[in-house]
């Protein structure tokens, strides 16, 4: 990434999309998570994007789930990513059940397919998944307890096997706050988001001039 383009500018161009438009539109605490072969996440808080010190963008899916967990591209071990992004749900199940269903090695969408026939192996490694994206929001559910988390990225496109795996997870583990006042939603705006998204951060930034 270079200096021109800010670390996590897509997740925010998106999260700033769906606030406007999408799944966070009139809400005061947002937050856009995307899973995908990462998990990055846009945080907007009465309309505006949330950064820390000097502009830096929060690495949420670098929050440490597991501390002895897999190591992480990052260097640090048991990342959220490293436990629920697409690649990871890969590496697991192939680690797991070597050589099972493809003589290749087989992608999250494989499994994804093969837990959607019933397949046992890929039904674990996809509740695995489940429990795992679950405990990432459940803190996200604690830290911020916002009025909306909508999920994108290409592995939310097989929520429905695990969507309640996350419920169930984030309902055991949120024992202080209103986890129940939390809308869980799917991301509402489609592949136009971060055009939108990086529109509205422009009009944001120069706007007002
Ligand atoms: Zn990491």
């Amino acid at each position: 990434m270079n200096d021109l383009v800010p670390a996590g500018w897509f997740d925010d161009a998106v999260a700033l999309a769906e606030a406007q438009w999408g799944a966070g539109r009139g809400m005061s605490a947002f937050i856009y998570v995307t899973v995908s072969t990462g998990i990055g996440a846009g945080m907007v808080f009465d309309g505006k994007l949330y950064r820390g010190v000097d502009g830096a963008h929060p690495e949420i899916g670098h929050h440490v789930i597991a501390a002895s967990g897999p190591l992480c591209a990052c260097g640090a071990r048991g990342c959220w990513e490293s436990l629920a992004s697409g690649p990871a749900l890969a590496e697991w199940f192939r680690d797991t059940y070597p050589g099972a269903l493809a003589p290749g090695p087989v992608d999250a969408r494989q499994i994804c397919a093969a837990a959607e026939r019933g397949d046992p192996r890929a039904r674990a490694a996809v509740d695995r998944l489940g429990t795992y994206t679950g405990l990432g929001l459940a803190n996200l559910v604690t830290l911020f307890v916002p009025d909306v988390i909508a999920l994108g990225g290409g592995v939310m496109q097989s929520r429905h096997l695990f969507w309640e795996r996350i419920q169930d997870t984030i309902r055991a583990t949120c024992r202080l706050v209103p986890h129940d006042r939390v809308r869980l939603v799917p991301a509402a705006l489609g592949s136009e988001a971060p055009l939108a998204g990086a529109a509205s951060a422009w009009l944001h930034r120069y706007g007002a001039a």
